[in-house]
């Protein structure tokens, strides 16, 4: 019986969502029965395979200053770093040497990776790495510079929406960073061809089960081809220092409402989620997730990228641990996929 699939698969209200995610809140029974159903679904579409992408943060530098983020340009304490040409030429090739077929190039809005430099990277994976996918996380550009970014061979393009809900939205960022422009950086992206990422932090300040619901609804509508969603984790050095972290198991469910709502969508058990718990990454697997993103950036950076405390960034997070962390999935029933891991929904797009 797919007693949430079948709900899930018809459009719903945001005073639906809320009614769920409220049920779910209440009854554990009912949330267990959701996560066995978004494990179920991710098995008809992907089985037990668990693409695997590496993750290389190219800066830390950033013109934004998001109140919750560790990299945020208010953060004096942070010792600021970009990778070159040939730093990201070597991340790849250690990705590549370790079976990766995904570079998800990550960073802070850097003026320095100007179009042109951006450009040049791209082509170089593009040329050297022809059965690679090349993802791009590097926040808001104009829809011009996504254009040349796509036609220099980029893929994917991940860019969490943070918050669909327009006034908590503006408790997450300053007023010069708008939703408005971030919503239609995600249809650019979209409508230039990539295959695209939104999502957001549960549990970050001040959001309500009612925010949540907003998020909903706007995946439901916007239909991208991937989600990112860990848990908010405060940072010592940003105005939410003070913040709780956000909770395991509705950060569980909405994993677990993601993939019933799209259910081929690709799904990260994020970093942030095995930094919150031990379980983390397994419980977000069995909750649907179909992704890891292992670290791949250069050692010495590693501890620079903070974008919250505790980050967990050795061992089965990082690229080197790939073996142990092919152990610990294979212990819980599931084996790494070294393919490129595209959308299903591309080719059905492009046909
Ligand atoms: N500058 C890029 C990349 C952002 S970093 C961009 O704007 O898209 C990737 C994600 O980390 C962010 O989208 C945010 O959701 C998440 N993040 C930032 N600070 C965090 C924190 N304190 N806890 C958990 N996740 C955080």
């Amino acid at each position: 019986m797919s007693l949430w699939l079948t709900q899930l698969q018809s459009p719903l209200s945001r005073a639906q969502f809320l009614a769920i995610l409220e049920r779910l809140e209440a009854d554990p029974a009912a949330a267990q029965s959701l996560r066995r159903e978004a494990r179920e679904a991710r098995d008809r579409y992907f089985g037990r395979r668990v693409y695997v992408r590496g993750l290389m943060e190219i800066s830390n530098i950033c013109r934004r200053d998001c109140l919750y983020c560790g990299i945020r340009r208010s953060n004096k304490g942070v010792k600021r770093y970009r990778l070159d040409l040939e730093s990201i030429k070597a991340c790849a090739a250690r990705a590549y040497a370790l079976g990766m077929r995904t570079f998800v190039l990550q960073g802070g809005e850097d003026a320095y990776f100007t179009d042109e430099r951006l450009v040049e990277i791209i082509s170089y994976l593009r040329g050297t790495y022809p059965t690679c996918a090349i993802t791009l996380s590097l926040g808001e550009r104009s829809r011009e510079s996504y254009a040349r970014l796509r036609q220099a061979g980029a893929d994917r393009y991940l860019l969490r929406h943070e918050s669909a809900n327009p006034s908590h939205y503006a408790r997450l960022h300053p007023p010069e960073s708008r939703l408005e422009t971030r919503l239609e950086c995600l249809q650019d992206l979209k409508s230039l061809g990539y295959q695209v990422g939104c999502g957001g932090m549960v549990g970050s300040p001040h959001q309500t089960l009612e925010d949540l619901a907003w998020d909903l609804e706007f995946i439901q509508n916007f239909r991208p081809h991937m989600v990112g969603w860990g848990p908010f984790l405060p940072h010592h050095a940003t105005p939410y220092a003070q913040e709780e972290a956000g909770s395991l198991e509705r950060t569980l469910n909405i994993l677990a409402l993601t993939r019933l709502l799209l259910p081929q969508v690709l799904l990260p058990a994020t970093t942030a989620l095995a930094t919150l718990s031990p379980q983390g990454r397994q419980l977000g697997l069995e909750a649907g997730c179909n992704v890891v993103m292992p670290n791949i950036s250069p050692l010495e950076e590693r501890a620079n990228y903070l974008l919250y405390d505790h980050k967990a960034y050795l061992n089965s997070e990082a690229g080197e641990g790939i073996a142990t962390l092919a152990k610990e999935l294979a212990s819980c029933g599931y084996q790494l996929d070294l393919g490129r891991g595209d959308s299903p929904l591309i080719s059905n797009e492009e046909a």
